[in-house]
C-alpha cells in the first residue's frame, strides 16, 4: 500500500511538474502565436466559393505589380478542372523565401506572388534552349503574370513529372532555359513550363517539340482544355529528328 502512495505522489508531483513548464511554454507559444496573427491578419481576404486571395493590407504596389482583380480576370479565363486545386492566391510585396529572383511559388493548394519588381526594371524573363531562344517575354509583370499563373497552376496538377515517360520525352527534347538549375533538368519544372507555354500558343510547343505537346496537352485537356492532339505534327520540321 504504502508502495502505491509514493507512486501516486511520485506521479503527481511529475506531472505538477509537466503542467507548470507545459503552461510556460503555452503562454510563450501563445504570445508568438499572437504576435504571428498580428502579421498575418494585416491582410485582406477575397473569396469565391472556389478560391480565395489574400493581399496584404498595405503593399507596396511597386514591388507587387498585381492586383486581386489581374488574378481574378486571369482565373476566370482558364477551365475550372484546371484550377480547382488552388485553394488560396497571395499577394505579398515581400521577397520569396526560397530566393529573391522567384516571382512565385506554388505548394500545397496555395500560390503566392512575391516582389517582382526586379522584373519591372531591366530585367525580362528569357525561355531560353533552342528552339525557345526568341521566346521572350516582355519585362513587364502584367503581360507575364498570366503565364506565371499557369505554370504554378500546372504544378498542381502535376502527377506525371516523376515518370519515366517523361523524363525521357524531356531528354529527348528541347528544353526550357528556365527549367535548368545549375546545368540540372527539373523535369517538375519543365512540365509546368511546357504546360504554361503550351496555354500560351500551343500551335507553337506542338510545332517545336511535338513529343512535350502531346504528352501535356493530353494531361491539360483531361483538366478541361481542348487541344488538339493529332494533326499538328505533320508539318513540323523537328518531328522526324
Ligand atoms: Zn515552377
Amino acid at each position: 500500500m504504502k508502495k502505491v502512495i509514493a507512486f501516486i505522489t511520485t506521479i503527481a508531483v511529475v506531472l505538477s511538474l509537466c503542467i507548470t513548464v507545459f503552461a510556460e511554454s503555452l503562454s510563450y507559444a501563445g504570445e508568438c502565436t499572437m504576435q504571428y496573427y498580428d502579421e498575418i491578419m494585416n491582410i485582406s481576404v477575397y473569396t469565391n466559393n472556389a478560391y480565395g486571395i489574400v493581399v496584404q493590407k498595405g503593399i507596396d504596389t511597386k514591388k507587387q505589380a498585381l492586383t486581386k482583380e489581374n488574378i481574378i480576370a486571369a482565373m476566370d479565363e482558364l477551365p475550372q478542372k484546371f484550377t480547382s486545386n488552388i485553394g488560396w492566391i497571395i499577394l505579398t510585396d515581400k521577397q520569396s523565401p526560397q530566393s529573391k529572383d522567384i516571382v512565385a511559388s506554388y505548394y500545397n493548394k496555395m500560390i503566392a506572388f512575391y516582389d517582382n519588381e526586379w522584373l519591372n526594371d531591366e530585367s525580362m524573363m528569357i525561355f531560353g534552349g533552342n528552339p525557345f531562344d526568341f521566346f521572350i517575354f516582355t519585362n513587364n509583370i502584367q503581360s507575364t503574370y498570366k503565364y506565371i499563373l499557369c505554370h504554378e497552376i500546372a504544378h498542381s496538377i502535376d502527377t506525371c513529372s516523376i515518370s519515366e515517360e517523361w523524363h525521357t520525352i524531356v531528354d529527348e527534347s528541347e528544353k526550357l532555359y528556365s527549367s535548368k538549375v545549375k546545368g540540372k533538368i527539373k523535369y517538375d519544372e519543365e512540365f509546368a513550363n511546357t504546360a504554361a507555354l503550351i496555354i500560351k500558343d500551343f500551335e507553337y510547343v506542338a510545332k517545336t517539340t511535338p513529343n512535350k505537346y502531346k504528352y501535356v496537352a493530353q494531361i491539360l485537356n483531361a483538366h478541361g482544355f481542348v487541344f488538339p492532339l493529332e494533326q499538328v505534327n505533320d508539318n513540323s520540321p523537328y518531328t522526324n529528328k
